[in-house]
């Protein structure tokens, strides 16, 4: 089994945290060759039971000018690129502009979407469950999955959930 799988999420919510921590349990390569005009890779995580090309996509967000134009073209078709697209978000970032553009990109795409909250080492059980309830309401995730990237809670969870989309 082996697909590509996409991180996205604002900056400092742990996309490399999270990345070397799932490098960190099993790693085979890490890269960053351009693969194609389009895409990445950013890293190849080689397990037992298969292998998961990460691809790197440049932010999701409004395009202020051509560049910015560029880039998000992108970014949208990574999303469609992909086997699966891992939504990284962390549980004091609720709904804003920012997220509900997101939102609007996702939808677009038939690409299922896992949603992975980070940081769960810094908030009660009780918030990431009333957190979780804003997000699905927003959007049909095939996954939701609560890690800590920093401690390594929960990311063994979301490799098997990765794995069965690929
Ligand atoms: P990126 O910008 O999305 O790549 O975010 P980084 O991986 O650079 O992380 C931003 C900050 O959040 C760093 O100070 C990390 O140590 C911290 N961080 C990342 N994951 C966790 C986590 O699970 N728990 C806590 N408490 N901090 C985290
Ligand atoms: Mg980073």
């Amino acid at each position: 089994k082996s697909g590509f799988a996409t991180l996205i999420g604002r900056p400092n919510v742990g996309k490399s945290t999270l990345m070397n921590r799932l490098i960190g349990q099993k790693i085979a390569i890490t890269s960053n060759k351009p693969q194609t005009t389009r895409n990445r890779i950013q890293t190849v995580l080689t397990l037992d039971e298969g292998q998961i090309v990460f691809l790197d996509t440049p932010g999701i967000h409004k395009a202020k000018n051509k560049l910015g134009d560029y880039m998000v073209n992108v970014a949208e078709h990574t999303l469609n690129d992909v086997d699966v697209i891992l939504w990284l978000v962390e549980p004091t970032n609720f709904i804003g502009a920012g997220e509900r553009h997101i939102i609007e990109q996702l939808k677009k795409t038939k690409t299922p979407v896992i949603l992975v909250i980070n940081k769960t080492d810094t908030v009660k059980k009780d918030d990431i469950l009333a957190f979780i309830d804003t997000y699905r309401k927003e959007l049909d995730f095939c996954e939701i999955v609560p890690v800590s990237a920093l401690k390594g809670d929960n990311t063994d969870v979301l490799i098997q959930c990765i794995l069965k989309y690929l």
